[in-house]
């Protein structure tokens, strides 16, 4: 490899970094600081916020639904398109019990790298579709949390709001158990704290454990005197 090769890969290395993991990386450090710099002012009450990504499922999300509805609790969903093409009745039952829907991306692809026209349909459908079943959406969570600087310029010009996250248990993995997502909710909330769960995709029936991590902590959380709040009551 010559010189001119070397510092080729360097700058496209460096166009990466700055297009799209230092944005991603950058917003989520941003995002922890400023949840630890509410706390440290002593602005930070007993809220936690319930998110859930990935779905609807046909599987998971009901059985979800009714959990939440047990202990009058009010959650933020952020919902795949295509998924939510599959199962209009799930988000109709979500609105119903007043729940925020927000959105997750068309087909939930790896939006890291890619380009303008991407960036701009995937989050365009995902609106229009939500729109279609009469939501109107103004929170977006990116797969995995991977952004680029095209999606900080479109959800800006479509006026949405960005969502990351403090807590997250690795719910969608094979390796944890109902009891380990349990322990690690627990473990890592804190006042004012946004959880990041899933109630669609992850492995081998994934979901089905965090309901039933959720069947225990929910209780345990609310005798520790935390309620839960939509996104939309989120203090930024
Ligand atoms: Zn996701």
């Amino acid at each position: 490899m010559n010189n001119y090769m070397i510092f080729g890969l360097i700058l496209v290395c460096a166009a990466l970094l700055c297009y799209s993991l230092i944005p991603s990386a950058g917003l989520k450090y941003l995002w922890k600081q400023k949840s630890r710099k509410r706390i440290k002012e002593g602005r930070a009450d007993r809220r936690l916020y319930l998110t859930f990504d990935d779905g609807p499922s046909r599987e998971y999300t009901g059985e979800l639904l009714c959990l939440l509805k047990q202990y009058r609790i009010k959650a933020s969903f952020f919902v795949v398109a295509e998924f939510a093409r599959e199962n209009p009745d799930l988000i109709e039952w979500m609105k119903e019990e007043g729940h925020l829907v927000g959105i997750h991306s068309v087909e939930h692809k790896n939006a890291l790298f890619r380009g303008r026209r991407f960036i701009r349909e995937d989050i365009r459908e995902s609106v229009g579709t939500l729109e279609t079943m009469g939501c109107r959406a103004r929170y977006y969570r990116p797969p995995w949390g991977h952004l680029n600087l095209w999606t900080l310029f479109f959800i800006r010009a479509m006026d949405l709001k960005l969502i990351l996250w403090d807590v997250m248990a690795q719910d969608w993995s094979a390796r944890e158990t109902a009891n380990s997502i349990k322990e690690k909710i627990l473990r890592r909330v804190f006042p004012g704290a946004v959880l990041c769960l899933h109630d669609g995709r992850g492995t081998a029936g994934a979901p089905g454990r965090t309901l039933e991590a959720l069947r225990e902590a929910i209780p345990l959380l609310l005798e520790q005197g935390y309620v839960f709040e939509r996104m939309d009551a989120y203090e930024y």
